[in-house]
């Protein structure tokens, strides 16, 4: 019986883990350093098949981390069915017990703290600061899903009755879910689709994306060890288009939760319509082509505060960064010098530096597109605004793509999400507040939505009429936290209900209603 790390809290509170940990305290340092010296020493290897393990290497310096076994057709089926078998034992324990073992969970994450941490900086390029936002946010969901499932399963909601019948309405697991999650935060999405299809009673093929195997590998072993059988919850490694005939089409899965691109999610979507047997749900989170709109009552140093964070934390890898910035042309003399003081301020580095507020993007193809996309918006740039390149002796071998801004003319605006710290500009005049919709419309994503102004009427405006998933006035526009602000889009952007919400269990249940005429 796996030992009790911490007791269940009596009702989940955000950010129950508020601060980072120390980095002036010698025993932190020592655990880190001892993470960074196990990396040295001992390769991981992560899943199981009858293929050879591939080499991974960091993005932030080009180090080899270990191997990973894909998984071939094979492994995918037997995967399947010990699923689909564990699923009857799994389902059928009280809430509360799945509730337990994700709660012990949040223990383990806790107590693996420093090499979960050095695994996001190494593996995920993350930095020390973007590492702790994603551990956290794993964090969070465990305490949020438990507290959900159990009000969700807990009791029988009882429905309104004719005469000599009772009517009561429950949830249930559906069966064997297929999670499919991106490399831009390998531990708290992969967590959170895992833990609340988990949670829920179902059991779990969990993909996560290929360029981020092993800190999703060491967050199984450790829903393991807290009490997760193994048959209930399998890692599947490798990339999801060589082996998405198997994973898609196997007549156990039950439903599919996949972050991702919307091409990816599109994809899925038609496979799931074109198989035999039942129908199953997708739940998707997509892009974004973020914007945040200022007009001339914004606070410049505050709104250069908040772009710069909503536009270059994790290397503008979030699908909820900020993409496009649509300023009042009355602003840009204010705004712009302060802009690219701050631009030029910012350091871009290997993760594992304190000193670093940009790591390394994920792989040497999203830094070529990021690159050709950066010369694209430099022949249309009125002005710019770029960070100082990496000194190559901190980011040797790494992929680093330098923050940039420019200001161009409307025409010369993204109508595809950019993955990555590049920033389009664009300026209005005070009659054309309806242009911003336009544009907002016309791209059909709707994620974040940043607005930045002091005038009460055009704030409601704004807010009543963009159809986006997450809207923030006068602060960035990253980092929704469970519980606070359940996250996720709407039309291209994805399918909802939003991830760290109230109704996101139900997405990976399905309901009943029993009769009882006495
Ligand atoms: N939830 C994250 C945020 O609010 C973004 C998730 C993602 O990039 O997929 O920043």
């Amino acid at each position: 019986q796996p030992q009790e790390l911490l007791p269940p809290p009596e009702r989940f509170a955000p950010r129950q883990v508020p601060t980072p940990p120390s980095l002036t305290d010698p025993d932190v340092l020592h655990s880190l350093r001892q993470s960074l010296h196990q990396w040295h020493d001992h390769r991981w290897r992560a899943g199981a098949s009858n293929d050879q393990p591939r080499p991974r290497h960091s993005p932030a310096d080009g180090r080899e981390l270990g191997e990973v076994f894909l998984a071939d057709a094979d492994t995918v089926h037997q995967a399947y069915a010990q699923a689909r078998e564990a699923f009857v034992d799994w389902s059928h324990r009280p809430v509360s017990e799945r509730a337990d073992i994700v709660r012990r969970f949040a223990g383990l994450l806790e107590q693996h703290q420093s090499e979960l941490l050095y695994l996001l900086m190494l593996e995920g390029g993350k930095t020390f600061a973007d590492a702790f936002a994603d551990w956290r946010e794993a964090h969070d969901f465990c305490g949020y899903y438990a507290q959900q499932a159990e009000t969700l399963q807990g009791t029988p909601l009882v429905l309104e009755h004719v005469s000599g019948e009772a009517n009561q309405l429950t949830w249930h697991a559906r069966g064997v879910f297929l999670c499919i999650s991106p490399w831009n935060f390998p531990l708290a999405i992969f967590c959170g689709q895992v833990l609340a299809a988990l949670v829920s009673g179902n059991t779990v093929l969990a993909k996560p994306a290929s360029d981020t195997p092993f800190i999703a590998w060491r967050a199984v072993q450790l829903l393991h060890e807290a009490g997760v059988p193994e048959a209930a919850l399998h890692f599947v490694g490798g990339a999801a288009s060589q082996i998405s005939d198997a994973l898609l089409n196997d007549s156990a899965l039950a439903g599919v939760a996949v972050t991702g691109s919307t091409a990816t999610a599109k994809h899925i979507e038609r496979t799931l319509a074109a198989r035999d047997g039942p129908l199953v749900p997708l739940i998707a989170e997509t892009g974004g082509l973020n914007v945040l709109i200022a007009d001339s009552s914004a606070l410049p140093e505050q709104l250069v505060r908040d772009v710069l964070t909503s536009a270059c934390t994790s290397a503008g890898q979030r699908c909820s960064a900020l993409r496009v910035l649509l300023v009042e042309d009355t602003l840009l003399d204010r705004l712009l010098p302060k802009l690219e003081g701050a631009m030029a301020s910012l350091k871009m580095g290997h993760p594992a530096l304190l000193a670093s507020d940009v790591g390394p993007v994920i792989n040497a193809g999203a830094r070529d597109q990021l690159e050709q996309a950066r010369a694209e918006l430099r022949r249309h740039a009125r002005w710019s605004a770029v960070t100082p390149e990496v000194d190559p002796a901190l980011g040797a071998q790494g992929f680093y793509v330098a923050p940039e801004a420019a200001l161009v003319d409307w025409e010369h605006l993204p109508e595809e999400e950019i993955f990555g710290p590049l920033l389009y500009i664009a300026a209005w005049r005070h009659d054309e507040r309806d242009k911003v919709i336009d544009y907002i419309e016309r791209t059909d994503y709707g994620l974040t939505l940043g607005i930045h102004s002091r005038i009460q009427a055009h704030i409601d405006d704004w807010v009543e009429r963009v159809r986006v998933g997450n809207l923030y006035i006068n602060r960035n526009q990253i980092g929704a936290v469970p519980g606070c602000q359940p996250f996720g889009g709407e039309r291209l952007s994805g399918t909802g209900f939003k991830a760290g919400g109230p109704h996101y269990l139900m997405r990976f249940c399905t309901e009943r209603v029993v009769t009882d005429n006495r």
